[in-house]
């Protein structure tokens, strides 16, 4: 079944299909670098990552475009109160989202452009509108006409003429309709400023992204991203820009996540009223919180509380586990390829519909439910049992971890790790209680098996003898 995308313009669920086969241009708005990310930015980041896994997963070469705006009113404003220059501020958080976008899993873009970096090609666009009669120059400030457009609204879903209720009043006494939008703004006294046909100034923020996604991918490129606040006017500014200027798509695809909404009070039991990106990947852990994002339809709102964060370290816990005793159980056997082939084929139909990560999470579930009722007897040694458990823990980990980016073999590689190191000192204790058992001093016994709990060593008596984890290990936040 080929992947099927709702697209915002066309408002209904269509085939994906890509401009040239076997590759995808995405583009994704970036961030304003003016401060530190909160769990809201993190939603649009993990759902396109999400988005741009599958597909490579699906066999696309794919080309991710993510641009930073790093010149706004906002970084202005805290350069003014720093009193830096605005490079500093930008700079500053430009590395910041890179290093937590790094922490949650995101891949970082292929092309990472830079609105500084593309004020040619955006005055190329602008002087194209101006030249077309779609913009108009006002003493140094150009303007987006809009009524020029006739398709303006048609991505939001808006008639023009509904639209002058509520329209921004900044620049009304200049502007020929209110409706119009600045492309170019003139310098202010003491801002910064870059030189242009109209004079000193700088970009307004919607040419920023038409320009530098025509540059970095071409005019009809396959996949628009971005959050569901910026279909209006953002997004519908971009198409608007592109397309009275070219005639020809910007587009083909318009993919929105819907927003995060902050819990309740009883989000303080254990993430404070912490919404810093970076504090809630340090506290939840980078799996988690990505199975937390994914809990609900990409569309759908989604709330940030304690409840729904429990329950995606449940899940967390559960798949890491699994994988870890179905590695364990099958030892060096050869992977029975046909176990897992049902889980893997329901888990790619449910993200091809639509990115459907909530039943694709659960095609894992049962992926790990089939995979436990077989875990005792390749635990026995049985060597069909065993190579099924290979292949389920295998696929459990690709699927997990290339799709959903949650970081599992990273665990395990860590606890592993860490039980290597520890191995001759626990298997030392164990001898010890082994002693004390067949000595019937329990005391002694259960003291042993108390200490190694305290250090986070998980004992577990099978016929075949005990056996042993660091459980610590295999927190996602340890
Ligand atoms: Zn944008």
């Amino acid at each position: 079944m080929p992947l099927t995308l709702y697209d915002t313009l066309r408002r209904e669920e269509v085939p994906f299909v890509p401009a040239e086969p076997g590759r995808v241009g995405m583009y994704v708005c970036g961030p304003t670098v003016q401060g530190e990310a909160h769990v809201g930015h993190g939603r649009a980041a993990v759902v396109f990552d999400v988005l741009r896994r599958h597909l490579a997963f699906s066999g696309y070469a794919v080309r991710f475009v993510q641009n930073v705006t790093d010149i706004d009113d906002k970084i202005i404003l805290r350069a003014r109160r720093e009193d830096v220059d605005h490079a500093v501020i930008s700079t500053r958080y430009a590395a910041a989202f890179a290093r937590t976008m790094d922490d949650l899993g995101v891949l970082p873009p292929d092309v990472r452009p830079l609105a500084t970096g593309h004020l040619l090609e955006m005055q190329a666009l602008i002087s194209t509108l101006l030249a077309e009669d779609k913009a108009y120059e006002v003493d140094g400030d150009v303007f987006f006409r809009v009524r020029a457009f006739p398709a303006y609204g048609a991505l939001s879903n808006r008639r023009i003429d509904d639209l002058m209720e509520g329209v921004d009043v900044v620049d009304r006494d200049r502007k020929e309709d209110p409706l119009d939008f600045a492309l170019w703004k003139a310098a202010k006294p003491d801002e910064p400023s870059w030189p242009s046909p109209w004079g000193p100034g700088r970009p307004g923020w919607h040419i920023e992204c038409s320009a530098m996604a025509a540059t970095h991918l071409g005019a009809g490129f396959d996949i628009h991203g971005g959050g569901l606040d910026l279909v209006f006017p953002h997004h519908e500014n971009e198409i608007a820009q592109h397309e009275a200027a070219h005639g020809t798509t910007f587009a083909r695809h318009w993919v929105h996540n819907g927003m995060v909404q902050m819990g309740d009070a009883k989000m303080s039991k254990s993430v404070g009223n912490v919404v810093g990106l970076a504090a809630a990947i340090d506290e939840v852990g980078r799996g988690p919180l990505r199975l937390w994002y994914l809990s609900a339809h990409h569309r759908s709102p989604l709330t940030f509380d304690d409840e729904r964060l429990d329950d995606a370290r449940a899940v967390f816990q559960r798949f890491v586990t699994f994988a870890r005793a179905a590695h364990r159980a099958a030892g060096d056997v050869e992977p029975d390829a046909a176990t897992a082939g049902p889980h893997r084929e329901a888990f790619v139909a449910a993200m091809d519909d639509d990115l459907n990560a909530p039943v694709a999470v659960a095609a894992l579930h049962q992926l790990v439910t089939d995979g436990s009722e077989r875990l005792r007897a390749a635990a026995a040694g049985d060597d069909a049992a065993r190579a099924a458990v290979a292949d389920l823990g295998t696929t459990l980990v690709t699927l997990a971890d290339d799709v959903l980016g949650l970081g599992i073999a990273d665990v395990l590689a860590r606890a592993a790790a860490l039980e290597t190191r520890i191995a001759p000192l626990v298997e030392g204790e164990l001898g010890l209680r082994a002693e004390a058992r067949a000595a019937k001093d329990f005391a002694t016994a259960d003291a042993i098996r108390d200490r190694l709990t305290a250090a986070g060593v998980v004992v577990e008596d099978t016929p075949a003898g005990a056996v042993w984890y660091a459980a610590e290990a295999l927190r996602p936040d340890a």
